[in-house]
């Protein structure tokens, strides 16, 4: 589906995509998908090695798969999809991980003066009920003490006046993470890659053959490549790598109109901040952005057809709606103007697809929802790895350990969906 309703990119100046690959080409790097770890596969690989050639191949343009369609959170403590107790013990390396990928996007926003309204104040992280101020804000505070990193605990009435709504009892605010308008800053990743690194857009690879030789099919054109990454998130097991163990759901999110002047008076609080929920499946993330709209991510599903489904946009528009409604009564009115929805790529033991799965053949996938650093992270570090440089962080990513083995299907669908169930069930007082 050519889904373009993503509104992040609709709210950006229109931007001209880079041609689509025609004929023949050969190149000492591939890297397929221009996502958070493919733009940084990409351009890490350029500067590690300065005289190869790269192809990074996109089947859509730049901003409008998922790295461009998401919330816009660059996370630096432990925050998960299903908060995985797996991801919680490795808080340290979690931090060091996601800082090292902060500092890279940092440093290509400040060096090309990229204007994706990067906002440095940190976010929050909150929960409705006490069983989610037990189960998830205390254990995440407790882990917060023990690695010394600073944070503001707010309750009732002082999370209320940083939000200017009242639906959260408790939210641990955290300085170090940033935020984004995401498809701002893909666009001005990948339009800003270094000289030897050529990007086709509109380009789906269709067929990939890794022996003898890598060579790379697309509609208009082949690509014989020395060495081949593949950052091609939930779509891993088209290339028939992974499968069987990336299990892709779907995310919804909305943005409304830009508020008037007056109406930015009406509201109480800061006049930007963001904040994600203690469940990611049954609560919601917020954010007031720096553009004056407000933006609210809820409903995930179980997607293994692996298309965006369209056809639910009015009713989660609607559900976005109301919930808006209910919260900032002062700004009767304001409509919602833009839905859409992406993938994210989870496994079910919080493992990664990073690493060699073929001769010359890479893989840095599954990041599990946490797109702007971990995701960011595994390119800068594929690249290193599969270039022979020596970075203590890759084996940090290593001891992510691998996506676990699934259920064949329908036995996996039943497994996913009951999961789904019971987290929307056991979790229902956090929406
Ligand atoms: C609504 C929503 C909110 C989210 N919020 C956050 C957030 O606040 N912070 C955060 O860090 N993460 C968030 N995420 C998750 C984040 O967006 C993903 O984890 C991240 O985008 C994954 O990055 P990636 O590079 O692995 O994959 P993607 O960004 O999905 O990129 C993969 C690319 O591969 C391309 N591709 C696939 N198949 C082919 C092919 N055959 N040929 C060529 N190209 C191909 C796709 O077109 C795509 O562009 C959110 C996701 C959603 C949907």
């Amino acid at each position: 589906m050519n889904d373009k309703t993503n509104g992040w990119s609709r709210i950006l100046p229109p931007r001209q995509p880079r041609p689509a690959l025609q004929g023949e080409l050969s190149v000492d790097w591939a890297v397929v998908g221009a996502g958070q770890a493919g733009l940084a596969a990409a351009r890490r690989l350029a500067e590690n090695r300065p005289g190869d050639s790269i192809a990074l191949i996109e089947a859509g343009e730049v901003g409008e798969g998922a790295q461009g369609r998401n919330a816009g959170f660059i996370i630096d403590t432990p925050h998960n999809v299903g908060s995985s107790l797996g991801e919680l013990s490795a808080a340290r390396d979690h931090v060091r991980l996601a800082r090292s990928a902060i500092a890279s996007l940092e440093e290509q926003v400040r060096k090309h003066g990229i204007q994706c309204d990067w906002d440095p104040n940190g976010k929050l992280h909150t929960a409705v009920s006490p069983q989610g101020i037990a189960r998830v804000l205390k254990p995440t505070r407790e882990v917060l003490d023990s690695l010394g990193e600073p944070y503001t605990w707010l309750e009732d009435k002082a999370l209320h006046e940083r939000i200017g709504f009242k639906h959260f009892a408790a939210g641990i605010h955290t300085p170090g993470a940033v935020l984004v308008n995401p498809a701002a800053l893909s666009r001005g990743l990948a339009d800003h890659l270094p000289a030897n690194v050529s990007l086709y857009e509109n380009t789906p690879v269709t067929e990939v053959r890794f022996k003898p030789g890598i060579r790379l099919s697309t509609p208009q054109g082949t690509v014989r490549a020395g060495k081949l990454i593949l950052a091609v998130s939930v779509f891993a097991g088209q290339f028939g790598v992974l499968r069987n163990r990336l299990i892709p759901i779907s995310a919804y999110g909305s943005l409304t109109r830009r508020l008037t002047e007056e109406e930015q008076g009406r509201l109480e609080g800061l006049r930007t901040w963001g904040l994600t929920p203690a469940n990611a499946f049954v609560g919601v993330t917020v954010r007031r952005t720096p553009d004056q709209r407000i933006l609210i991510r809820q409903d995930m599903r179980y997607e293994p057809r692996l298309v965006r489904d369209g056809d639910s946009y009015p009713q989660v528009a609607e559900h976005h709606q109301a919930l808006f409604d209910t919260w900032f009564p002062a700004l009767k009115g304001v409509n919602i103007e833009h839905t859409w929805s992406g993938f994210i790529c989870i496994s079910s033991n919080g493992g990664a697809g990073f690493g060699e799965v073929a001769p010359g053949v890479y893989t840095a996938v599954c990041d599990n929802g946490m797109g702007w650093t971990k995701g960011t992270a595994s390119g800068l570090l594929i690249a290193d790895k599969a270039s022979g440089v020596d970075n203590p962080l890759i084996a940090t990513y290593e001891s992510f350990g691998r996506p676990a083995l699934l259920p064949p299907r329908p036995f996996l669908d039943v497994g996913v969906r009951a999961r789904f169930s019971w987290e929307l069930w056991s979790n229902r007082r956090e929406a």
